[in-house]
């Protein structure tokens, strides 16, 4: 049996939710469906989520929140007529948007609350016209699915019991419409996962029931080799390993949640990234392994908005407990770090920019210099990251040459590289600024060169 799910574009009117049903009638080994919320209908229209999320900010807010409301529910009002379905089911949407306005609840669970409606109100809607066209679906809320979760201020984490939980899905009959991103607390509250935890929601229900294969529909053909916005028509993958895909998703790849990985990564079940708008096409399977002759590089993911701290201290390599002291400081100050290189007397932090707001940045330099005696200290801002991502690169002779070539060439200037503890990924810090010339050269040199060669 498979686990289906769908994101945001594939449900973005009544037209994409006709699409969805094709996909579910057309394989009947598709019971269980994970759905999000509806997604942009076109480049400048909104999705419902971050509607939602501003509805609920202007509303506790005591500021006007009506031309939110009227968005949100004419949205759903228009799916739900053009799909023909009653009428009483906009009236059930409507109502739960209003019984959470008026709920006395804390300001975190009460925003929780409006940004679940938008996957709520997709699955009751999709279950409601799988009925119509004569299907056998029900709608299945995540408490009753056993989706147990904890919170936390990144998003949501699953609580590992939820898993014998969701085993018991399978007892269900007819096919089981899921709404994705939010699941129940122990006392019983809603939490939310991070932004495009449907995908999370998905790869949970796909492990919990032991699927044969998770599907992730969205609007793509196929994960590519690099960002389509970057390089014309670059290569599709068509198949990747777990890690991989993780190193891609980690740095700018968003065709899927990084999170979204590790529970079908650990029950071992394959992903495969489909298209709702072409769904002939055969998409990018994620696996365990993969024959990794062909190709040692298989994407080049960036992404944007990173900072580094710098310290430098003269005989740091012999100082007890310098990092501990050093990440000490982060951790009081509340700031996770992304990659942390180290020389003799050197050690850089790579920070995502979301982290490190104008305060924290000053303190923590300070706290720095102060606490750690450390000689330098200072902050880069506008960083990039670019990773090189492939299953067995480390044992490939001249790759890190290739790359740093390929860097030179395009007159890129390299501030830092790292290729630590992960076996699949070679990492560079560029300024911001140069990326899209760096990203360019290195495909060109790991894709075009290598494909003019064979
Ligand atoms: N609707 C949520 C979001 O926009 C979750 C999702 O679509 O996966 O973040």
């Amino acid at each position: 049996m498979k686990v289906a799910k769908f994101g945001g574009s594939s449900l973005a009117d009544a037209n994409q939710f006709k699409k969805v049903a094709d996909i579910i009638k057309s394989d009947a080994k598709r019971k269980f469906i994970v759905v999000s919320a509806p997604g942009k209908r076109h480049e400048h229209d909104f999705k419902i989520t971050d509607l939602l999320i501003e509805l609920a900010k202007s509303y506790m807010a005591n500021e006007k929140y009506k031309s939110y409301y009227i968005t949100i529910t004419d949205r759903f009002s228009q799916i739900i007529d053009e799909l023909g379905l009653d009428k009483s089911l906009y009236e059930e949407i409507k109502t739960t948007i209003d019984d959470v306005m008026v709920k006395e609840l804390p300001d975190d669970e009460k925003l929780n609350s409006f940004k679940a409606i938008g996957e709520d109100s997709s699955a009751k809607i999709l279950s409601a016209y799988l009925r119509k066209l004569g299907l056998k679906g029900s709608y299945v809320n995540p408490k009753d699915a056993g989706i147990m979760l904890k919170n936390d201020r990144f998003g949501a984490q699953l609580l590992p019991e939820s898993l014998e939980q969701i085993y018991k899905l399978r007892e269900k009959d007819g096919i089981c419409v899921i709404p994705g991103f939010f699941g129940f607390t122990k006392n019983g509250s809603i939490a939310t996962f991070s932004r495009g935890g449907s995908d999370i929601t998905g790869s949970i229900i796909a492990a919990g029931v032991k699927a044969d294969l998770y599907e992730n529909f969205t609007d793509v053909d196929s994960v590519y080799s690099v960002n389509p916005n970057i390089v014309e028509n670059p290569k599709e993958i068509d198949v990747l390993t777990y890690r991989e895909m993780r190193e891609l998703s980690y740095a700018g790849f968003s065709v899927f949640h990084d999170e979204a990985l590790i529970p079908a990564f650990e029950a071992g079940i394959p992903v495969c990234i489909k298209n709702t708008n072409n769904p002939d096409a055969k998409g990018t399977m994620i696996v365990s392994e993969r024959k990794n002759e062909e190709n040692r590089v298989v994407g080049i993911a960036s992404d944007t908005g990173f900072s580094s701290i710098y310290i430098s201290k003269y005989l740091m390599n012999r100082e007890l407990g310098f990092g501990r002291k050093l990440f000490q400081i982060l951790e009081e100050e509340e700031v996770s770090f992304e990659h942390a290189p180290s020389g003799i007397d050197d050690m850089t932090v790579i920070i995502r920019d979301s982290q490190l707001t104008d305060n924290k940045e000053e303190t923590i330099v300070r706290r720095i210099k102060e606490e750690l005696q450390a000689d330098t200290v200072s902050v880069h801002q506008k960083l990039a990251l670019i990773m090189v991502v492939g299953e067995g690169m480390k044992e490939t002779i001249g790759l890190a040459q290739t790359a740093t070539a390929a860097l030179g060439e395009a007159k890129v200037n390299i501030e830092m590289i790292n290729q630590g503890s992960s076996e699949v990924s070679l990492m560079f810090g560029i300024k911001a600024n140069d990326l899209h010339r760096a990203i360019r050269s290195l495909y060109k040199a790991f894709f075009e060169f290598e494909n003019d060669r064979t």
